[in-house]
């Protein structure tokens, strides 16, 4: 345990892919979720799977994780449509007609390359990998879309309350622009969210809008990565609000989820997320570092996880790490897009949403 200045030192040092660091903790919440065909999830307790790693964990004291049995309550029976992708608008085909967003992914079929994995020449020979490294999975079944609580906040998820046999691999931050991503993306034919801090990624707006040509879906992660737990909410809604237009300005589709940097989040965040159009926010059950997949749960990755991994140095041996956690496990990756709906929801939800002191 550190105490919390010498951590956001830390911190911000990993997330700017200097010094990588395995991401801990973490709570799910689905409880305060489910799915609407399923009853809820079962809470699971708070696990700190890098403890014995050395890695700096936030005294759970300054958490503002609840107390046991705190959590939400589960919606009653839901009221909220379900399963359309459709935005604003209708839409959420990128600028120039790419082949952008959930509706574009869920399109082409992504949720495995049909044949198994392939490239385009045109695209260049893989580079530190080979096709034969990508896993082929099980085709993806039709999503299954939760029931989100109503309410003046956002839900806080670090699994998705699903009874198929699916995972989801998320990206965030987007520091380095390994060109091997897009030859990866395009091979596996898999669905990934991105949450992406903009002043990361202003430099090569371009290059994530490659990845959304092969199922990547761009989501927020406010604009420089600060910690947002304690700050104001001015401070909060300039970073998640502001962050949200400009990605939406960059690539012509408002994100609707959420992921603050860290995991770190309190009540004003999750408030302010509401207020911008975000949908959910999202923590983590695996990470996945120098090709290593860290579980907060046992040994395997379970359905309706979300996996975190970043752009890193080790992008390629993260990347196929991860795939081959979620094949091992007999599931396919998801879209999270795919399982949050974009307009109605249940009835409001009772007490905090859990939460934890994790990095992203
Ligand atoms: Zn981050």
């Amino acid at each position: 345990m550190i105490t919390l200045n010498r951590r956001r030192v830390v911190l911000g040092v990993v997330c700017a892919g200097l010094v990588a660091l395995p991401a801990v903790g973490g709570w799910n919440a689905g409880q305060a979720m489910r799915t609407a065909a399923a009853p809820s999830a079962p809470p699971s307790a708070p696990v700190d799977p890098d403890g014995a790693t050395g890695v700096p964990v936030l005294d759970p004291s300054a958490s503002d994780a609840p107390p046991a049995g705190s959590g939400p309550s589960a919606p009653s029976a839901g009221s909220g449509p379900v399963g359309s992708l459709a935005g604003p608008g209708g839409s959420l085909a990128g600028p120039g007609g790419s082949l952008a967003g959930p509706g574009a992914a869920a399109a082409l079929g992504y949720g495995g390359v049909p044949g198994g994995p392939k490239l385009d020449p045109s695209l260049g020979a893989p580079v530190g990998w080979k096709l034969s490294d990508i896993p082929v999975f099980p085709p993806r079944p039709a999503p299954e879309p939760i029931v989100l609580p109503d309410g003046d906040r956002v839900p806080y998820l670090s699994r998705v309350p699903v009874t198929q046999p699916v995972a989801f691999l998320t990206m965030d931050d987007g520091y380095l622009k390994n060109p091997e991503a897009v030859k990866l993306f395009a091979a596996a034919g898999i669905p990934v969210t991105l949450f992406l801090t903009t002043d990361t990624i202003q430099d090569d707006v371009a290059f994530f809008d490659r990845l959304r040509t092969y199922g990547a879906v761009i989501e927020a992660h406010t604009i420089s990565h600060p910690e947002l737990a304690g700050r104001s909410y001015g401070f909060q809604r300039r970073q998640i609000c502001d962050g949200t237009d400009r990605l939406e300005q960059w690539y012509g589709r408002r994100p609707v989820l959420f992921r603050p940097p860290f995991g770190d989040k309190d009540s004003t965040t999750l408030r302010v997320a509401k207020e911008c159009g975000i949908k959910a926010a999202f923590m983590w059950k695996e990470t996945v570092h120098k090709g290593i997949v860290r579980y907060q749960e046992g040994n395997k990755v379970q359905p309706g996880d979300i996996i975190l991994m970043h752009f890193r140095p080790a992008f390629v041996k993260d990347f196929l790490a991860a795939l081959r956690a979620i094949h091992q496990a007999g599931l396919t990756p998801a879209l999270l897009e795919d399982y949050v709906p974009l307009d109605g929801g249940a009835p409001p939800a009772s007490g905090r949403t859990p939460g934890a002191q994790v990095r992203s």
